[in-house]
């Protein structure tokens, strides 16, 4: 919502949030007083910065995409990038390698900057720019210096370990080699949310964006928490298990009448359509809303169905089903065991599948989990 796309690489797709042209507007102002000249220098500066944020996150993107971790994109913010991946790394390795790959681009940076600098200016001049900083005037040597600080900065401060932050991932990647991954996500999740709560009152008194990250950190930290569990539950079901055989399903030749009717009624977001037993397509809730206006009452649902479905085998746990869903970005996965379908695995199916297994006490100190169970289908995780 409210971004667009600025660049697609090693097939990541950019965006760009719409209030980042804020911040543009606020590193020209911070550069004012030396006139358009200085304005210029302030917009080219933020935008700098942010290819230093977006090179961090192509950082953890690539070491993803090696791990056969599919990027679905990278999004820029005021307060930073975010890279979404497909479904969470396999190993506490792999989360610390490519926890580490960000920071680590921007160490490369420190050194490459610094290293241009001295080369192009003489060392002395770099580190005097380096002291110096904004009072300085706008010039390339500044430039450079103030890219070299910031990198710096990105460095060290995404490294302080405050999960979701990546050095709290690095924190609970080590962690989980002691404790498993469950607990060492608890104990990670309670440091980073001290942190923020001292990061919050830093903000309070010195950079009100600092109040911005703590929020942010202390309600990621939550998520990593819910996430964890509901992963471990969904892990522990089979996918045949969660499907629900009093799911509507459409013929081919249902009228999108009969879908409206149907979808009115109920609370799924995906319908499968059979013939004679056999899945020949799916339709969604948006697909037949938007096919009924379009096309009126009395269009068939095999007009508007789509002819392909993720497939998961119904002995696979319901987390596998899930992987599918976000791999595919499709609302929807098809069971099949033996050949045959057995029907399909919506939001609905996951979420009354984790209320059921909260509620029969999965686990008895897992308080926040039950009664509300808060389940994003295209839950992936942020980086
Ligand atoms: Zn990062």
């Amino acid at each position: 919502m409210w971004s667009w796309r600025l660049a697609r690489v090693f097939g990541i797709d950019i965006n760009v949030h719409l209030s980042f042209l804020l911040v543009i507007v606020l590193g020209a102002m911070q550069w004012g007083s030396f006139g358009v000249e200085g304005a210029v220098f302030g917009a080219v500066l933020t935008l700098l910065t942010f290819a230093s944020v977006t090179l961090h996150e192509l950082g953890h993107s690539l070491v993803a995409q090696a791990f056969g971790i599919p990027v679905k994109d990278i999004t820029l913010y005021p307060i930073g990038g975010v890279a979404r991946l497909g479904k969470r790394p396999k190993t506490a390795g792999q989360e610390l390698l490519i926890a580490l790959a960000g920071p680590a681009v921007n160490v490369v940076l420190v050194f490459v900057l610094g290293a241009l600098g001295a080369w192009a200016f003489g060392l002395e001049a770099m580190q005097h720019a380096l002291q110096l900083g904004r009072t300085e005037d706008p010039t390339v040597v500044t430039l450079l210096a103030t890219l070299v600080l910031s990198n710096a900065v990105l460095a060290v401060f995404n490294m302080i370990p405050a999960l979701p932050m990546d050095g709290g991932r690095v924190l609970r990647a080590v962690l989980s080699w002691f404790m498993g991954a469950q607990q060492a996500t608890r104990v990670s999740a309670f440091i980073a949310r001290v942190l923020a709560v001292g990061l919050f009152a830093l903000g309070v008194f010195y950079n009100p964006m600092l109040t911005l990250i703590a929020v942010f950190v202390f309600v990621g930290a939550g998520q990593e928490v819910q996430e964890q569990k509901i992963s471990r539950i969904l892990d522990g079901v089979q996918s045949a298990d969660a499907v629900d055989p009093w799911a509507p399903r459409f013929a081919p030749d249902s009228t999108l009448a009969d879908a409206v009717n149907v979808l009115t009624r109920t609370n799924w977001d995906a319908f499968a359509v059979e013939h004679f037993g056999r899945l020949v397509g799916v339709v969604t809730r948006a697909d037949v809303l938007k096919a009924a206006q379009d096309q009126g009452p009395y269009a068939y649902v095999a007009g508007v169905m789509r002819r392909t479905a993720p497939v998961v085998d119904g002995r696979e746990p319901l987390e596998a089903a899930r992987f599918k869903m976000n791999e595919s970005g499709e609302p929807f996965v098809a069971v099949v065991r033996d050949g045959l379908f057995l029907g399909l695995i919506t939001e609905l199916e996951l979420v009354t599948v984790a209320e059921r297994m909260a509620k029969a006490g999965f686990q008895r100190n897992d308080a926040t989990l039950a009664p509300e169970v808060s389940l994003e289908v295209g839950k992936r995780s942020n980086w």
